[in-house]
């Protein structure tokens, strides 16, 4: 299988690796340093239960460097570069080929779909997590289950993507309800990201400070209930339970948006505390937690310049 990955920060580094055992890798992202490093050194990841390793990878930062024709484009792209990483995987893929976003967030599947045709775009979520230290080396900072939803029509492909990440170490299901997949990783960012950017403190802190479970707690419960107005069934019983066990299991992790803040880069909250906002308001749910901790993260984005 001929794989690229474009946008490849820490996600689509990560992925890269396990696949790269497995598959003929693509790396395609414009940070010129970290693609040059890779070139030069390989790809140094981290791992989460073990010594360091070296990938030796294809990386390129020009996309028409790349020989068309492959089977699969998998985005790992902040979600205000979604649509731009389609027009890449369109460039790239195959007539068969499919483009897999397992970006956070609501409305990445969309923004593909607009791009290349609800036929050729699928999504799915992960649990795995992953850190860039700096050009040319990535954390794998947790483990967990991925799964992509299940569409008839592209069964063969399919089949075929989860036969080669199983090969290539990484634990994949498919799932029947695309919504369930998308909201209930969803939730768990909400809960998440934005307080954790905001105090700039490890994800495993929120789970144990009273203080911060109750901002986490409302932020969910405001969530919860626009699934519970669109119909949706999330895969867990109890969602502040649910971030509570991910905080613990993720404790040593920075939350993306944390990193992002750090690095003074644009952050994702508009797919993820600002769309439960917005969807609040559409459904006539008040969600005044969610709608405050964006309003924080665009002022810290708005201010990063002028941070003392
Ligand atoms: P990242 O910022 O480390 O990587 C994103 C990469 O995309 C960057 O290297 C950037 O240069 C590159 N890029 C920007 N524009 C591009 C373009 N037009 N074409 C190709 N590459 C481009 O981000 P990340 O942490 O790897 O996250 C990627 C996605 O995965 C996000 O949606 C995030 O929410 C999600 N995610 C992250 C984690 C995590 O632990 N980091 C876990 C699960 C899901």
């Amino acid at each position: 299988m001929r794989i690229a990955i474009i946008g490849a920060g820490a996600m689509g580094s990560l992925f890269g690796s396990m696949l790269s055992s497995v598959s003929t890798v693509y790396l395609i992202d414009p940070f010129e340093a970290h693609i040059q490093a890779i070139n030069k050194n390989g790809l140094i990841v981290e791992k989460t239960d073990g010594p360091s390793e070296t990938y030796h990878l294809f990386a390129f930062t020009d996309p028409d460097k790349v020989e068309p024709g492959v089977d699969l484009a998998i985005i790992f792209t902040k979600s205000c570069q979604t649509e731009e990483a389609a027009k890449t995987a369109k460039l790239l893929l195959g007539q068969k080929g499919l483009a897999l976003t397992l970006q956070n967030g609501l409305g990445n599947l969309e923004v593909i779909e607009k791009v290349l045709g609800k036929d050729r775009a699928v999504a799915g979520v992960t649990s795995h997590g992953g850190t860039l230290i700096g050009p040319g080396h990535t954390r794998h900072a947790g483990q967990g289950p991925t799964y992509i939803a299940n569409s008839p029509e592209n069964a063969q492909s399919l089949n075929r993507i989860v036969e080669t990440f199983r090969a290539g170490g990484i634990d994949v299901s498919l799932s029947e309800n695309l919504d369930s997949l998308i909201w209930g990783k969803l939730l768990i960012n909400v809960g998440i990201n934005a307080l954790a950017a905001i105090l700039r403190v490890p994800n495993g802190i929120l789970g144990i400070t009273p203080e911060c479970e109750k901002i986490m707690g409302n932020a969910v419960s405001e969530a919860a209930a626009v699934v519970k107005a669109l119909g949706i069934q999330l895969p867990y019983k109890n969602p502040l339970e649910q971030v509570r066990k991910v905080c613990a299991n993720t404790a040593e992790n920075r939350a993306s948006m944390l990193q992002d803040i750090l690095k003074r880069a644009g952050t994702e909250v508009s797919v993820i505390n600002r769309a439960i906002a917005e969807k609040g308001k559409a459904l006539g749910i008040p969600t005044p937690y969610n709608i405050f901790l964006s309003e924080i993260i665009e002022a810290l984005e708005a201010t990063s310049e002028k941070r003392i």
